[in-house]
């Protein structure tokens, strides 16, 4: 089956390298555009330079290519998409969608990180404030490819959220929507911490009138006492001459057929098998694997 419309994409945050986990994550979504004869775009999304491990783009960049993971077209970076994301800010603003928001993280604290909306109606203005969106009182739901149904109330379990930070940084809440629709994005395949993020972003989607992609969202690696591989750990580069091993063990843990003798072959060798035998029905239907039972 061929979908020539399909349009997926990768979009790391270089606050790290890539690991086992996100290494996961990329494949699944590359194979998922590649077996329909879709695009594979990337996107790095380095709208927080104070948490960027120097280099980090680039050896996201070289690991990509070594393990044979190749993207059509330019890379987009978000540092070049600052102005976009102003524009939309400033409108909600001005219409009164979204607010100035000065409160401290001391105030905060004891919400469990729902905001409770102390400066909704202070009319406070922009300036040394962060800027947060009104959510309505009400169920965003949807039906992940992987996960099935989910669902969030954005008034109870979330609350109006920042789009743009006190520091001026914008939050990846609003930048992926824009991202993604501006790169005509179909569909989003990405790690299952992202789960609970996505009715926020159908939210901003409706509000902004942006078409909404499908989501598929994969088991995360997790350490075995339950932490997410990357991030908090300071997770080495993957190895270039371990692609083939690595790549094979990424498919396993989403459940797809491996041919033990392929871990001598190149790269896009085991991408190419992969893709004519991609099911992603097979994807295990959990929040997280751990890696000590990967094989
Ligand atoms: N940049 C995000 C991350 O690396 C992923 C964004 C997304 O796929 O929506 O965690
Ligand atoms: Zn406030």
């Amino acid at each position: 089956m061929t979908d020539s419309r399909y349009i997926g994409r990768f979009a790391p945050t270089p606050s790290g390298f890539l690991h086992l986990g996100s290494l996961v994550a990329a494949l699944a979504s590359w194979l998922d555009a590649r077996a329909v004869g879709g695009q594979w775009l990337l996107r790095m999304e380095d709208i927080d330079p104070p948490r960027e491990a120097p280099g980090a783009q680039k050896a996201i960049l070289d690991t990509l290519e070594s393990y044979g993971l190749e993207w059509d077209g330019e890379v987009v970076y978000q540092h070049d998409r600052h102005g976009a994301y102003a524009e939309v800010i400033d409108r909600l603003f001005r219409q009164g969608l979204a607010y100035a928001c000065t409160c401290s993280r001391k105030q905060l604290e004891g919400y469990n990180g729902i905001y409770p909306g102390l400066c909704r109606n202070l009319g406070h203005a922009q300036e040394d404030a962060a800027i947060r969106i009104r959510v309505p009182e009400l169920t965003y739901s949807f039906n992940d490819r992987v996960q099935g149904h989910f669902q969030q109330h954005l008034g109870k379990e979330v609350g109006d959220f920042v789009i743009r930070r006190r520091d001026g940084l914008y939050a990846y809440q609003l930048a992926v929507v824009l991202d993604d629709a501006w790169q005509g994005v179909t569909d989003i395949v990405r790690g299952a911490d992202l789960l609970d993020n996505t009715p926020r972003q159908l939210y901003l989607q409706e509000l902004l009138g942006l078409s909404q992609p499908r989501y598929l969202h994969v088991p995360l690696i997790v350490q075995p006492d339950g932490h997410k591989l990357g991030k908090s750990y300071r997770s080495a580069p993957l190895p270039a001459e371990q692609a083939a091993p690595l790549i094979l063990r990424a498919l396993r843990a989403l459940g797809q057929p491996t041919d033990a003798a392929m871990a001598a072959a190149r790269p896009a060798e085991v991408l190419a098998h992969a893709a004519r035998h991609w099911n992603a029905q097979a994807i295990p239907r959990s929040l997280a694997l751990a890696e000590a039972e990967l094989h």
